[in-house]
């Protein structure tokens, strides 16, 4: 019989290292958990504590646990999707916490273990690799206007299809100096630059995330076929 995927790999790791001795190791994990005491600080400043359902208390409390099933659960869930990596909790924590690092660490772990492409926030991490991703890589931007696939972004799609068709008159007036040598906004960025981007992806381990993306992401198809 075919194993899902997660059982697998929580089979797997379990064998080989838990996911609590993975997270261990983390000196995002070491730095952002020392002690906490369950005050709420960090998610009466949390912005994305406000318009959603999380709850950086909960996860702290959570993770501090050490128990694997528990860990699994958030690795494996959305939650830890929902942060914004503000850090604004680093500033008030009264015991010195991160609970935007200890995400950092989580999200880590889950995309090596596959686990993020079990809930639907994880799976975005796929979408996000090969646009953001790809982009900085190709371009030296964040995001590239032509190359957004507006379709996808029933908002702010129809507002970007306008600009796109509009870009030459509307980034002359802004004064950039859209897709030319030189400096300025928007501005060609150097093969050079994009082979130093290349190497600092390389060498900090982005391309292997990015890999981790693409075959736990078709995995977990081939899983659900
Ligand atoms: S502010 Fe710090 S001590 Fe308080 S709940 Fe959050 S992580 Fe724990
Ligand atoms: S880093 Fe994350 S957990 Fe911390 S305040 Fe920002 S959104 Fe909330």
């Amino acid at each position: 019989m075919k194993l899902p995927w997660i059982i697998y790999k929580h089979i797997h790791n379990s064998l080989m290292e838990t996911l609590v001795q993975q997270l261990l190791t983390d000196i995002r994990f070491q730095e952002g958990l020392k002690a906490c005491i369950s005050c709420g600080t960090c998610t009466a400043i949390c912005p994305a504590a406000q318009v959603s359902d999380y709850d950086p208390r909960m996860l702290v409390e959570m993770v501090q646990t050490r128990n694997e099933e528990v860990l699994l659960e958030l690795l494996s869930g959305d939650t830890i999707w929902r942060c914004g990596e503000c850090l604004s909790c680093k500033t008030r924590c009264p015991r010195g916490n991160t609970p935007g690092y200890i995400i950092q660490a989580l999200r880590a772990l889950s995309i090596a273990n596959g686990f993020f492409a079990n809930s639907d926030q994880g799976r975005l991490q796929l979408e996000i690799k090969r646009s953001v991703g790809e982009h900085i890589l190709k371009y030296g931007y964040c995001v590239h206007i032509d190359e957004i696939d507006t379709g996808k972004y029933p908002e702010q799609g129809p507002v970007w299809e306008w600009y796109r068709e509009n870009r030459e008159s509307i980034l002359a007036r802004l004064g950039a100096n859209y897709n030319q040598e030189g400096a300025g906004t928007l501005r060609k960025i150097s093969d050079r630059s994009l082979e130093d981007l290349q190497a600092i992806f390389n060498e900090t381990g982005a391309m292997e995330r990015f890999q981790q993306i693409e075959s736990g992401t078709v995995k977990q198809a081939k899983d659900e076929k």
